[in-house]
């Protein structure tokens, strides 16, 4: 074997070692019932819940496919087909060219009525289960009118702008005895708390009474006794009610992600913390946002890590509650270092790499 055919080997068994060890070590689901699952175990499945809706890739008003109706429930759910009884047809009907429009207009995409390609792609992201119009009053973009200096909020609130009152500013919340989960679990909660009440004057305290407590953290499998049933892997990934409901329930089929949701290597891996984030902000009377950049944006994918709240979801909390009286001004977050995507922690992770791989190489030789 010559010296080039052996630095090759070399690097090639360095390589293959680090990404082996990346994979196996820093792959932290999560399971609320059973505290280790050895990574083998784990389904790395693609097949989400909304799937089928990507066959009516560009479909337009008139024509009739099958896989209309389920897409017309699905915007039913959402808000934007109301009050309907009995079964949908596979007809692409006014009633959903209106609905697709409005989903477009909210979503910061062409109203066109048509299932353009975008539309799809947007329909397929996995989701907070919480309508995007509630009881027929329109949140989010395509109930408001564009201001002149198109300076017009986003945030929204539940219909008759429900918020724990003044004398409750210091709520607690407990977590489903059932679930016992682990501390590591419980402290991605108390994280994302922090991360509103660092622009609030509330306070967020863990209980150990459940019954007693404000708010109520669960995760649950499919249909669990509220009228809103889960769906498996990804669709809808949680929901909350708003105040004073306190109740926070989290689809325990998905793969939950509590520490590196990049390097989880799982492409239906949902980080916990980034939907903690955004059903905390309903506990909290916030609606949707169709700022795409804020918490209480509908939409998740998987992967995708983004905790910070946006200028959008402070000013809108700030509205029911004003700011911290402890905190260091009301001018809102910085948003220069927004932890949003993962995108270049890979790149940077195989440099690292590279490096290591070559000092040794020239340490050896
Ligand atoms: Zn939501
Ligand atoms: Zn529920």
């Amino acid at each position: 074997m010559n010296i080039h055919n052996k630095f090759t080997t070399i690097i090639i068994i360095i390589l293959t070692l680090s990404i082996f060890t990346t994979l196996t070590t820093s792959f932290p689901h999560f399971f609320p019932n059973i505290s280790s699952i050895p990574p083998s175990l784990i389904p790395n499945t693609t097949s989400g819940a909304w799937d089928s809706f990507n066959k009516l890739s560009g479909c337009r008003p008139g024509q009739k496919l099958e896989g209309i109706a389920k897409l017309k429930n699905y915007f039913h759910y959402f808000g934007y087909i109301g009050n309907f009884t009995g079964n949908f047809t596979d007809d692409f009907d006014d009633v959903l060219e209106s609905a697709v429009k409005n989903y477009q207009r909210n979503f910061n995409l062409n109203a066109t009525g048509e299932l353009d390609e975008s539309t799809v792609k947007q329909i397929l992201k996995p989701r907070c289960g919480v309508p995007d119009i509630v009881n027929g009053s329109s949140t989010m973009n395509s109930g408001k009118a564009a201001s002149i200096e198109g300076t017009v909020a986003h945030y929204s609130f539940f219909p008759g702008r429900p918020q724990w009152p003044p004398r409750r500013r210091n709520l607690t919340y407990a977590f489903e005895p059932q679930n016992q989960l682990s501390t590591d679990v419980k402290l991605v909660f108390a994280n994302a708390f922090a991360r509103w009440s660092e622009w609030t004057p509330l306070t967020f305290t863990e209980t150990s009474n459940y019954r007693a407590s404000d708010l109520k953290i669960g995760f649950y499998s499919g249909d669990h006794g509220d009228g809103e049933p889960f769906d498996g892997v990804l669709g809808t990934l949680a929901h909350a009610f708003a105040p004073p409901a306190g109740l926070l329930h989290l689809d325990i089929d998905e793969t939950w992600i509590i520490n590196d949701v990049m390097a989880s290597g799982s492409s239906s891996a949902m980080d916990l913390e980034s939907v903690a984030v955004h059903e905390i902000g309903h506990l909290l009377g916030l609606g949707h946002s169709s700022v795409e950049n804020a918490i209480m944006f509908p939409t998740i994918s998987s992967g995708v890590r983004k905790v910070e709240l946006d200028r959008d979801d402070v000013e809108g909390i700030q509205v029911l509650y004003g700011t911290n009286p402890d905190g260091n001004g009301t001018t809102g977050p910085s948003f220069g270092e927004r932890e949003v995507n993962g995108g270049t922690r890979g790149i940077l992770g195989l440099v690292q790499v590279l490096f290591l791989a070559i000092g040794l190489i020239l340490y050896v030789f």
